[in-house]
């Protein structure tokens, strides 16, 4: 049921060099889920001297880490203003530091030394699909200052510069927000982490956990596991080791495809380099190989084939921007996220030594590196600050109904979107009418030499105060004998 399809490249990127788990080993910290929260877990624990053992059912990367688009941006899925409502003011700005040092983990590891060939570059546009421009600054206000994250406000006009299309309006720009090869990254991360000391296995599901004891037990098909800690990196696909939490995630596969290269109509379309994203989280996308457009945005709540979603990709991309007419989707391919009920990721310690890193829903790479590094620190360090996620409970998503609610809920949610794009274009052709009748209207006068007859002036009102008796200061402190 929950099957991941992949394109035949990254098939063959994820079969190369896998070693399976088949002997008895004790380790400090076993990780199930080979995933960027596993890996990231296991990198920061082996730096930190921990014994690693990673165990993967499939191969690195098989979902969702494997397939995304390397968009590191700082914060989570759950925008800021219901983050604040939930837990108040400073724990956001607490939850979001921490979310910023994610970024910087994935930063510091993406070096072209640590993985050549991952295309870092800087900068990202989140676009509104409505004209609030005038919330804008309050938003840039409290990011900038009270939330200490570098972001510029683009007016409609420049945005539309960058951006040849008429359905986005205002911009948040964030220049230190960044971009890598999304897919290449999560095996840079793996070979990161087999350097510091971690072995990760392959093809090595894990069937069952007994995690009662000092040092727990965890059983593969051929072969067990001692370590003092284990870690659930497990994402949707847990399963069997500890099915009701997986039960606390609602399944969503979101699909994205690239184009065949564009030739030049891609740089007249697009000249934003980096990635762009609508505030509504429907689109997501950015120029790869100088004239190719990787473009994701369908999402369900039920696997389905990436290929069958490559029309609706051709079509997003058509609406979005008409000049690029009909695209050729070369590669498509899908990976299943996690979401959670309030919208933030799940980290932190269930019982003593049982840890969960999951939930990352659609901004996984910066929030999988920030519970990586803050759970090894946790194990290591005695560091708590995992608690402040506490007030996020693993709730059940609801099973078949909660999907087919999650459904429901998601293209309601993408409908009513387009809905106040559409009222947004449609106020905003009407503003240009008007003003293109005024200005004939006002052509026309002048050639006739009519024009509209003044109002005779309005004279200004004055409204005089009528005479009061002069205030006695403080009378009430006047000696009766006195007055
Ligand atoms: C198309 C797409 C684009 C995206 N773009 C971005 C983006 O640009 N920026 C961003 O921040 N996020 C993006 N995301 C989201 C991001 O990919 C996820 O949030 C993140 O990858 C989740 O990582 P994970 O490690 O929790 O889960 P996963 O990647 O699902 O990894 C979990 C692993 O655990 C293994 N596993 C599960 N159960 C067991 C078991 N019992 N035994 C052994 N192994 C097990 C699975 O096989 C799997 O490999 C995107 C997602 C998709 C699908």
């Amino acid at each position: 049921m929950s099957e991941t399809f992949t394109s035949v490249s990254q098939e063959e990127a994820g079969f190369r060099d896998r070693e399976r788990l088949s002997f008895d080993l004790d380790v400090d910290i076993c990780i199930i889920g080979a995933g960027l929260a596993g890996l990231s877990v296991a990198l920061e624990a082996a730096r930190l001297g921990a014994s690693i053992a990673v165990l993967e059912g499939r191969h690195i990367g098989w979902n969702a880490s494997g397939h995304q688009l390397g968009t590191v941006m700082p914060g989570f899925a759950l925008p800021l203003a219901d983050l604040i409502e939930r837990v108040g003011f400073e724990d956001a700005r607490e939850l979001w530091a921490l979310s910023k040092q994610g970024a910087e983990f994935v930063r510091a590891n993406a070096t072209e030394a640590n993985m050549p060939g991952l295309g870092l570059s800087d900068g990202v546009l989140e676009v509104s699909n409505v004209d609030v421009g005038d919330r804008l600054i309050s938003r840039l206000q409290m990011l900038n200052e009270d939330f200490d994250t570098e972001v510029e406000g683009w007016q409609a006009d420049r945005v539309r510069e960058m951006l040849r299309t008429d359905r986005y309006f205002h911009g948040v720009h964030y220049p230190r927000a960044f971009q890598v090869d999304g897919r290449k990254y999560v095996h840079g991360l793996a070979a990161l982490a087999r350097r510091a000391g971690a072995r990760i296995f392959e093809d090595t599901p894990v069937v069952s956990i007994d995690h009662s004891g000092v040092r727990k037990r965890i059983v593969t098909p051929s072969a067990r596991l001692r370590a003092s800690h284990i870690v659930l990196a497990g994402n949707i696909h847990l399963g069997a080791p500890l099915k009701r939490l997986s039960e606390t995630l609602l399944p969503v596969w979101r699909y994205a495809g690239v184009t065949a290269p564009l030739g030049e109509r891609l740089a007249e379309a697009i000249a934003f380099n980096g990635s762009v994203m609508d505030s509504d989280g429907v689109d997501h996308f950015r120029i790869v190989d100088g004239d190719r457009l990787m473009w994701a945005s369908p999402e369900t709540t039920w696997a389905v084939r990436p290929q069958r979603f490559a029309g609706a990709i051709k079509r997003r991309i058509r609406t979005i921007f008409p000049a690029l007419g009909d695209v050729e989707i070369a590669d498509a391919w899908g990976g299943a996220t996690g979401q959670t009920v309030h919208g933030m990721p799940q980290i932190g310690q269930l019982r003593k030594g049982l840890w969960v890193a999951s939930g990352f829903a659609r901004q996984g790479m910066n929030t999988a590196a920030m519970a990586g590094q803050m759970i090894a620190r946790s194990i290591l360090w005695g560091d708590d600050r995992w608690r402040l996620f506490s007030p996020f409970e693993l709730v059940w998503a609801g099973g078949v109904t909660g999907r087919v609610a999650g459904q429901l809920i998601g293209v309601w949610g993408r409908a009513s979107s387009a809905a106040a794009g559409s009222l947004a274009r449609y106020r905003e052709r009407s503003r240009i009418k008007d003003r293109e009748r005024e200005a004939r209207l006002k052509e026309a006068n002048r050639a006739a030499g009519t024009g509209p007859r003044r109002p005779p002036p309005v004279r200004p009102r004055i409204v005089r105060p009528t005479p009061q008796p002069a205030p006695v200061p403080h009378a009430d402190k006047i000696p009766d004998s006195v007055q």
